[in-house]
């Protein structure tokens, strides 16, 4: 019989840590993490998944219990909400498809945790659409990035590893050329290229990239004075003639790339700044070629949402109500339905996220290695995606579904088991 350590070390595996899904990494050791092509954010994710605090007990009230007795409990907690609120989601596409059915049959509420960003891009795609691209037309065509408001590498580490800095892309190609707007200068290291060539950086406050995207458009369009008589000389900070050259950049680009981070802007209406930023590539795509590149959050939300886009017409912040799917951006977030709400179920299979504070009862079905400041009525340890059972997840582009392997041997169940019992016990 395999031990998980033969398991671990025979397999080149995809890393579900990030948007990536790298496909070329493989545990060399548990015993310190050591990664074959990993980064110190797969270390830490591998480090949390075999972690000596990992409870592999389901218990009830704080108490060990047995899985079906746990089971049972959630079911009934279940039977007894006329609201209850799905939130968290952090799953694979797998365990998405039981939530939804569990969903349908309990008439739920589902956002995934990190929705309050990717609800942005949404709104943006509902109103005017978007041109986005892919990682490998990144890989084998991209000539210069404009990453807004993200380093980029702090939520997808190997990007320039992988994509930028790549020296086997399809087509002969010069290395791109990198600009940072909105960036602290300390975060831009990873766009200096392996040949020493320092990347752009125009820096700026995170709220001002509204009316710094605005004046781009200005400028863009040649409508605003600005242009040909400047009044002022800057604007949210930046230079103009800084934009004016990020502009005659993009203009001269054989193929541009514009990168952000919905979950970066973390202020009202930010989703125009998204639709700024869609405009702006849409305009330059008249004369030329450039294409959008928002970066995932994590926690399987890609997963999740085309999932339930398949299953019910809707990404999350949608409800089951008599049969019938709503959808509701605002009114169906976590933060204004635990306002209501009779029951939460809170799901976070790839990392150990708590759920929010409250009062109604709560079934937490995730990561064993969860550490709880309130002891929710029902906990249920499954195994981690990717690790401990296969499954599949779109990756950050969402073009194609990546495979996830199991790396190691476990008891524990899976997500979609456990939801699966738990609508079976619903009668
Ligand atoms: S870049 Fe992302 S997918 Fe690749 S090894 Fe690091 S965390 Fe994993």
């Amino acid at each position: 019989m395999k031990t998980s350590d033969d398991i671990s070390q025979s397999l080149d595996f995809s890393c579900p840590a990030c948007g990536l899904l790298c496909d070329d990494v493989a545990l060399v050791s548990t015993s310190p993490i050591s990664i074959k092509n990993g980064c110190a954010k797969s270390v830490s994710f591998f480090e949390q998944a075999y972690s000596a605090t990992s409870v592999r007990t389901a218990s009830v009230a704080g108490k060990p219990t047995d899985l079906n007795s746990a089971i049972q409990v959630a079911a009934k907690i279940l039977l007894s909400s006329k609201q209850p609120l799905f939130a968290g989601l952090g799953t694979e596409l797998t365990g998405m498809r039981a939530v939804m059915s569990l969903a349908q049959k309990t008439g739920a509420t589902l956002d995934h945790m990190h929705s309050e960003g990717a609800v942005r891009n949404t709104l943006t795609l509902q109103n005017s659409g978007w041109q986005n691209t892919t990682l490998t037309e990144v890989k084998n065509r991209a000539t210069l990035i404009l990453a807004i408001g993200t380093d980029i590498v702090s939520s997808h580490p190997r990007f320039f590893e992988k994509l930028v800095w790549n020296a086997n892309s399809m087509f002969d190609k010069p290395s791109p050329e990198i600009i940072y707007l909105g960036v602290p200068a300390e975060n831009t290291k990873a766009g200096i290229s392996p040949d020493g060539k320092q990347p752009m950086v125009v820096e700026a406050e995170m709220e001002k990239l509204p009316e710094i995207m605005n004046a781009l458009h200005a400028l863009l369009n040649s409508k605003n004075p600005l242009q040909k008589k400047p009044v002022i000389e800057q604007i949210g900070g930046v230079p103009i003639a800084s934009l004016l050259t990020i502009l005659e950049k993009l203009k001269a680009a054989q193929y541009a790339v514009v990168v952000w981070a919905a979950g970066n802007f973390k202020y009202a209406h930010a989703e125009l700044t998204i639709q700024s930023i869609t405009q702006l590539i849409a305009k330059y795509n008249e004369a030329s070629r450039i294409a959008g590149l928002p970066l995932n959050a994590g926690d399987g939300d890609l997963s999740v949402n085309n999932a339930s886009t398949w299953l019910s017409g809707f990404p999350t912040r949608n409800r089951f109500t008599n049969g019938k799917v709503e959808y509701d951006a605002y009114y169906f977030s976590s933060e204004q339905q635990l306002k209501s709400c009779d029951a939460l179920l809170w799901l976070s299979t790839f990392n150990a996220h708590i759920p929010p504070a409250g009062n109604v009862p709560t079934i937490v079905i995730g990561h064993p290695n969860m550490q709880f400041e309130r002891v929710p009525d029902v906990f249920i340890p499954v195994g981690i995606p990717g690790i401990d059972h296969i499954g599949a997840m779109a990756r950050m582009d969402n073009v194609v579904s990546m495979p996830l392997k199991k790396v190691r041997e476990s008891t524990l169940p899976t997500l979609s088991h456990v939801i699966t019992q738990i609508n079976d016990s619903l009668t």
